[in-house]
């Protein structure tokens, strides 16, 4: 596959998710929330923790294309794991975000489309934000 089918494949499944969200709706769990004045990005991260395992993740709030799609993807590949698995999913990614080498990163599954985010510096707080409101939730840091 040539670059530009790649950023085509990459756009397709950014769109389809800002779309039509996964897991998006609060049901009452505990919550993480997180502005990015910059952009305008508003989101609030839920997950229903049991035994050390996330299950169930959702997503609420308004934001850009990159912001909101990258919460319903998180929520889609992260729900069901345990909590190291999320957390060393959310490190790859947020390494992967930063430009850096990763190894297996056929784990980051759709997540993968936003490696080009690391090219525009600005970009990268509207793809991060909804990842580190979930680490925020999973670390145990309450802030309520
Ligand atoms: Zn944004």
């Amino acid at each position: 596959m040539n670059g530009s089918n790649l950023d085509n494949l990459y756009r397709q499944v950014i769109m389809d998710h800002y779309k039509s969200p996964r897991n998006k709706g609060l049901k009452g769990f505990k919550s993480a929330h997180i502005k990015n004045p910059s952009c305008g990005d508003d989101i609030t991260i839920e997950a229903d923790i049991q035994n050390d395992k996330i299950v169930h993740l959702n997503h609420e709030g308004t934001g850009c294309s990159i912001c909101c799609s990258s919460a319903s993807v998180m929520c889609e590949l992260l729900e069901g794991k345990s909590i190291s698995d999320a957390q060393r999913i959310i490190k790859k990614y947020n390494d992967m975000i930063k430009g850096e080498e990763i190894d297996d990163e056929d784990e980051l599954e759709e997540a993968l489309v936003y490696q080009g985010v690391c090219k525009f510096p600005a970009r990268v707080k509207c793809a991060t934000i909804s990842w580190k409101a979930l680490e925020k939730l999973v670390s145990g840091d309450d802030d309520e």
